[in-house]
């Protein structure tokens, strides 16, 4: 019985393990009422990951066949390196983590990794090389260590409060009135979303994956909570080819590259010192950002002087 029983509590595991990747992914992307659009190439083989280079070759791609949205996107994501990509609302920054994870095929170019074409390989292999930190996080009614320990459920106690102290959080749930064992989500405690995003960040921290899209909150956070999850964005992200999905403009200075899109194609790319002498869209959508950071945080002042 003992023989049958390891078996199935992998089967056990591995199938929450996909569920919850499932999930997270189809939440993050509002895909719940899509159906499947692509499936495996026959023989697809599993992505084989030797360093995490991504690369998007003159990608052009329509969700409509009347409105294009990429019109030939080329950039590379060096291993280990990070990329950033801003643009106005709508310009498609989404679109390529979409296209990165396969939601969708590319109507002409390629998206590869590591020099294999997405088309070409399991989109379950895919999709597990990629961790994702969405900007608003579904919490399980369970606890918090529960919760942590989806990137990874046979993580050792001590290694889910490692990954929380470097996510961040771990001084936050040591001060509730049961730590780790505190019950979240729905019927417990509601976090804020720089709690809950710092949760997806100690998950991931535990996951590991060799590929990372972070998706930076859209809506605006207080300076000091900007601040640590910005710290622990940057330890999840280290030595991991990271693209970095910016709404807003705070994650984006010590990328190695941002890249501007604006009306399906790139507009400019550099380094943020770089893109601020260049004086161009960058450089405007940077001073707008700063302004009404600015007058956030005035108010938010005054709201507490009162
Ligand atoms: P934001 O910063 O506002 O989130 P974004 O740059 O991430 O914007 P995308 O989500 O990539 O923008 O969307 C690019 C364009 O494609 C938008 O005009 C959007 O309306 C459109 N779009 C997105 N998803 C779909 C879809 N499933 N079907 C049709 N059009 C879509």
């Amino acid at each position: 019985l003992m023989q049958l029983a390891v078996p199935l509590n992998f089967i056990g595991f591995v199938y929450r393990e996909i569920r919850q990747a499932v999930t997270d992914i189809e939440q993050m992307f509002g895909l719940l009422d899509m159906k499947q659009e692509v499936t495996d190439a026959p023989g697809a083989a599993p992505l084989a990951i030797s360093d995490g280079t991504v690369r998007f070759e003159d990608v052009h791609f329509a969700y409509d066949a009347n409105r294009q949205i990429l019109k030939g996107v080329s950039f590379e994501v060096p291993a280990g390196k990070t990329v950033a990509i801003v643009g106005p609302s709508g310009a498609g920054k989404s679109t390529i983590s979409r296209l990165l994870f396969r939601f969708y095929d590319v109507q002409q170019g390629r998206v590869t990794v590591d020099g294999q074409d997405v088309r070409e390989v399991t989109q379950e292999s895919l999709r597990a090389a990629i961790g994702m930190v969405p900007q608003d996080t579904v919490l399980f009614n369970d606890t918090i260590a529960y919760n942590i320990r989806y990137g990874r459920n046979d993580a050792t106690k001590e290694e889910v409060v490692y990954a929380a102290e470097q996510a961040q959080i771990a001084d936050f749930i040591e001060r509730l009135p049961e730590g780790f064992d505190s019950m979240v989500g729905e019927r417990g405690l509601k976090l804020s979303g720089g709690e809950k995003q710092r949760v997806a960040i100690a998950r991931t921290i535990l996951k590991a994956p060799p590929l990372l899209i972070l998706d930076e909150a859209t809506s605006a956070l207080d300076t000091q909570t900007e601040q640590s999850i910005q710290a622990a964005l940057d330890v999840v992200s280290r030595g991991r080819t990271t693209i970095v999905i910016a709404h807003r403009l705070s994650t984006v200075i010590n990328a190695d590259q941002i890249i501007v899109l604006r009306d399906g194609t790139i507009a400019e790319r550099g380094t943020h010192a770089e893109l601020i002498a260049e004086n161009g869209l960058y450089a405007s959508m940077w001073m707008r950002q700063r302004e009404a950071t600015e007058a956030e945080e005035r108010l938010r002042l005054a709201r507490e002087a009162e």
